[in-house]
């Protein structure tokens, strides 16, 4: 071989030699003709008796399958695999991580292979925690909305805290979402209808917290939103410059998840409540700072919704409380502690009554009363809204109709034409939400023996102004024959304009106009014109609340067909109300002690 021939030769051998990458030259039953060190030093390993011999020989415990594919494979010459991988068992030389050799094998003549070994430990070790990576992201993300999911939203909670505790001026607030009747839009519209409001409502949040901190330059983390699930969101606001500068950021929230959302081809109407903790008040862990949010979020429902609180100290109280009063509301019910008392009703526009007491009760008011163990009578203000939201209105409220209807039989039984003429009974929301709500009126009237036109259910604006299905059930309850009252008159949104929408016969004005309607002549005038327009669409009116004879007689003057109030008489009990209507109690003796409303239910 010439010099130069023989020194290319050299080189060519040199470079094969420190590829770094195996390759070794077989025949075709796997007989190592020529070796590389890369390849010996991956093979080696593998070998039982130290000799690398054959190739299949030392691959045979790990990819038994290689000569069958070579002595399957028929072509003259081409690849017969490409990049087979092949974990090496475990507790040899490496006791790390699993090693993995790719082998590729080429047939280059009808009697020879090149194989080409290589080590792919770090690029499978690679595409694993990518996985895991992925995998992760998934178990941290919520799937319908693609935000943070709870996990993650604790974690990012739990920093906040733990960076507050070291950084004393970092200020961060946590804010705790959750749509107001989300139920309703679930029930009438479909769980899809329901994903796809919850879907735009993280768009808005997204949108929005981005908006922000491009718009502000200073503030350094990024704020996060993520859904805790249902129809509950939180945002971390991060790096407030100041605590007030929460105040802004939820309200614009508010504004923005407050707008209608196309869904379908509809404009579904939704609002939010929020529960705000500051750092100050996160003194616990990310649970207890979530739970507070969550007790000043229920704060803002209770107060009407639509709004944010932010979280005091003093609610943990009133939420222990609401909970004592809870259980032993449910051991009333059992306990016969409720009973119920009445208020006369009088008429105002006949000469004898306001002038010349005690006056003929048109009609009564039932209202219901909790003798409590150690409480003593506890108002129903106490008590509806916790029996409203613990599911026992319906309970409360049937004890109250069936108990006052059978009363009112009774009177109309012993005292005949001093009896009041007409049963009022306060109805609450979540008992017209009831379907079975009608039956049990038309039950309670058909075992009392009590004429239907005596009986008047009493409502609030916002109630009577809910969905189709409570109109429809109001229509219902009106085909029974009974009749609606609008309760509380003027403390709503309506205004006089819309009162042709509610299904009532008789308008009761509200005590804080009847208060000032011998101060006020702003007052007179509203009671005049609910009134005026009251009597032109043929309804009554009765004035609430009347506590002095100048407001009766202001009232009256005014045009109120009826008036109540304490001026009259108090919420008495049966035997009260009885004697009061045979003239034997002085109305100005009135029962003022709560005690004397009690009721022992017979009739003298
Ligand atoms: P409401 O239906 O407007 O009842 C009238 C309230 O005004 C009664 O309070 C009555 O005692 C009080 N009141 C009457 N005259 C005067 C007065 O001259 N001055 C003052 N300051 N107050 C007067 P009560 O019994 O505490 O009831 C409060 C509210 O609780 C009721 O307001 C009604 O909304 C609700 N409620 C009472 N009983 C029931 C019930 O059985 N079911 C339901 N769902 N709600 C009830
Ligand atoms: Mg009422
Ligand atoms: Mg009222």
């Amino acid at each position: 071989m010439p010099a130069e021939a023989a020194a290319a030769h050299e080189r060519l051998m040199q470079f094969l030699y420190r590829a770094p990458i195996g390759l070794v030259e077989t025949t075709l039953d796997g007989t190592i003709e020529m070796i590389n060190p890369m390849s010996a030093s991956l093979l080696m390993p593998l070998s039982r008796d130290g000799d690398l011999d054959n190739l299949f020989v030392a691959l045979r415990t790990v990819a038994p399958q290689l000569p069958d594919m070579v002595g399957a494979y028929e072509p003259a010459s081409g690849s017969v695999c490409e990049s087979v991988r092949i974990p090496l068992p475990a507790g040899r030389d490496f006791d790390t991580a699993t090693q993995v050799l790719s082998v590729s094998i080429l047939k280059l003549d009808e009697v020879r292979l090149m194989a080409v070994v290589s080590d792919v430990t770090l690029e499978v070790q690679r595409e694993q925690s990518g996985l895991a990576r992925r995998l992760d992201a998934a178990a941290r993300t919520d799937s319908l909305t693609r935000m943070p999911n709870r996990a993650v939203v604790r974690d990012l909670v739990q920093r906040a805290i733990e960076r507050g505790r070291s950084e004393p001026s970092y200020q961060f607030a946590v804010l705790f979402i959750n749509c107001d009747r989300f139920k309703q839009i679930n029930d009438s519209h479909g769980h899809l209808a329901g994903d796809k409001v919850l879907g735009l409502m993280a768009d808005r949040m997204r949108a929005k917290l981005r908006l922000r901190d491009r718009g502000n330059r200073t503030v350094g983390n990024e704020p996060m939103a993520g859904r805790l699930g249902g129809d509950e969101f939180v945002v971390l606001l991060d790096d407030l410059r100041s605590p007030e500068d929460v105040h802004s950021a939820a309200q614009r929230l508010l504004n923005v998840l407050g707008q209608p959302y196309t869904v379908a081809a509809q404009q579904l109407h939704l609002t939010v409540s929020m529960g705000v903790v500051l750092r100050a008040q996160a003194t616990g862990d990310a649970d207890a700072a979530l739970q507070d949010a969550s007790i000043a979020m229920v704060e803002a429902k209770r107060a009407g919704g639509a709004r944010y609180v932010v979280f005091e100290p003093s609610m943990h109280e009133r939420t222990a409380r609401r909970g004592e009063v809870e259980s032993d509301l449910r051991r009333a019910l059992t306990a016969n502690q409720l009973f119920v008392v009445y208020q006369p009703v009088v008429a105002l526009q006949t000469p004898t009554s306001a002038d010349c007491l005690p006056a003929h009760a048109a009609g009564v008011e039932a209202l219901v009363r909790w003798r409590h163990p150690t409480r003593g009578i506890v108002p129903p203000v106490e008590f509806i809204g916790i029996a409203e939201e613990c599911g026992m209105i319906g309970a409360v409220g049937e004890f109250v109709l069936a108990t006052a209807c059978h009363q009112f039989v009774q009177w109309q039984r012993s005292l005949g034409r001093l009896a009041p003429r007409l049963l009022a009974v306060n109805l609450s929301r979540g008992q017209l939400g009831d379907p079975g709500f009608v039956d049990m009126v038309s039950g309670i009237l058909r075992s009392s023996g009590m004429q239907a036109a005596q009986l008047q259910l009493e409502i609030t604006e916002s109630l009577a102004a809910q969905d189709k299905s409570v109109q429809d059930r109001l229509r219902d309850l009106k085909m029974l024959g009974l009749s609606l009252a609008l309760d509380d008159f003027g403390t709503g949104y309506s205004s006089l304009s819309s009162l042709h929408q509610f299904p009532v016969s008789t308008v009761k004005i509200d005590r804080s106009f009847v208060s000032e309607a011998v101060s006020s002549a702003h007052h007179r005038v509203l009671i005049e014109a609910t009134v005026r327009v009251a009597a032109s669409l043929g309804m009554a009116t009765v004035a609430e609340g009347i506590e002095t004879q100048a407001q009766a007689d202001r009232v009256k003057q005014l045009g109120c067909d009826k008036g109540q109030g304490y001026v009259f008489a108090r919420p008495l009990s049966a035997v009260d109300l009885a004697l009061w209507l045979v003239g034997k109690v002085d109305p100005s003796a009135k029962s003022t002690s709560p005690l004397a409303e009690e009721n022992p239910l017979s009739v003298p």
